[in-house]
């Protein structure tokens, strides 16, 4: 029986046809800028969300670093969401490698920061204190897409007080099929946008910055400076164009498998489904059960992280199909009877 892979939308594997798209790669050495198939992703998504330049780089953690020190100077800071993943999940990069401070800020239920208490946490500029310089949100956050009426209010927040705005958009394309609206038009609101092309759009490695051409030249040294400067990385880069065309619009039956999910769990007993949104269900099961529970799904051959977060999280992606939906389905009846 073939595993059930729930854990995260990065685990997906390249499709046959991407992996012919990979083969056939023009290629050069992108250190150079010599790279054409590494040009033609980073032009194409700067255009398409409304940018002047793109920067391909391994992984997103890295784009969010380079972006915020492309931001950012030594001993200055940025606000930024307490469980996001520019604070919580990428090591302190920012504080570790560019001697930028965090000013973490609580989430409100839906994944927005309080334009309130970004107003408090602003300092003053005074030699006691860190000069705050930017604002980080996250968009999807949890698989929440922020209201679009919050991001417009964060915009004028932030032009208000002089503070640039970076987007980690790693589910950018989630967020936007969510809303309704292009993802530029969520892109509109930010000085500059990383998405992740290793997540539910299927490639197997990727992230591409957008900002301003001077920003981006920033980040472009940055990115040298923390070694990811690739060489032949065309081959990688026609995976994540590939994507741009095959896998965006089919995110949506992401979010409908994982619609389909949630409904069906709910009526279990013994089980709360605690959310769902875009392609994440999130669960609470009693801890008392957890280990039985791990075991069922193992002989199942459903797996999920479990024990990560204190709900579990379940994600659904391009390699998880009705028929995995529904095998899930029946394993976690047969569980919770
Ligand atoms: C996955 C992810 C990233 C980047 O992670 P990498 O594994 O470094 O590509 C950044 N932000 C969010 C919200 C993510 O989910």
């Amino acid at each position: 029986m073939t595993w059930i892979d729930l854990r995260s939308d990065t685990v997906t594997r390249p499709t046959p046809a991407m992996r012919a798209a990979m083969l056939s790669a023009e290629v050069g050495d992108d250190v150079y800028g010599e790279d054409p198939t590494v040009n033609v992703l980073e032009a194409r998504l700067a255009a398409e969300l409304g940018f002047e330049s793109g920067l391909f780089l391994p992984s997103g953690t890295q784009s969010n670093l380079v972006a915020v020190m492309a931001h950012c100077e030594r001993g200055d800071e940025y606000l930024v969401g307490m469980d996001a993943h520019t604070y919580k999940f990428e090591g302190g990069g920012a504080a570790v490698l560019g001697s930028i401070q965090p000013q973490p800020i609580p989430h409100a239920p839906d994944g927005t920061l309080s334009l309130e208490a970004l107003a408090a946490a602003v300092k003053p500029l005074d030699v006691h204190f860190a000069r705050t310089r930017l604002l980080c949100l996250e968009n999807t956050w949890h698989g929440r897409a922020l209201p679009l009426e919050y991001l417009a209010a964060a915009r004028a927040f932030c032009t208000q007080r002089g503070l640039a705005m970076h987007l980690d958009g790693a589910r950018l394309f989630n967020a936007a099929i969510a809303c309704g609206v292009t993802p530029r038009a969520i892109a509109a609101h930010f000085d500059s946008v990383s998405v992740c092309f290793s997540k539910g759009l299927g490639a197997p490695v990727g992230a591409v910055l957008v900002g301003t051409r001077a920003l981006i030249d920033r980040a472009r040294r940055w990115r040298k400076v923390a070694g990811g400067g690739m060489r032949q990385a065309g081959i990688l880069a026609a995976a994540c164009l590939y994507a741009l065309d095959h896998h965006v619009e089919r995110l949506a039956e992401d979010h409908a498998r994982a619609a389909r999910l949630a409904m069906a769990l709910r009526e279990l007993p013994g089980l709360t489904v605690a959310g769902q949104h875009t392609n994440m269900v999130f669960i609470e099961v009693p801890a008392g059960r957890l280990a039985a529970f791990k075991a069922h799904l193992n002989a199942a051959r459903v797996r999920l992280s479990i024990g990560y977060l204190p709900q579990i999280r379940m994600v659904t992606h391009l390699d998880v199909d009705d028929a995995g939906i529904a095998r899930t389905i029946e394993a976690f009846r047969a569980f919770f009877v």
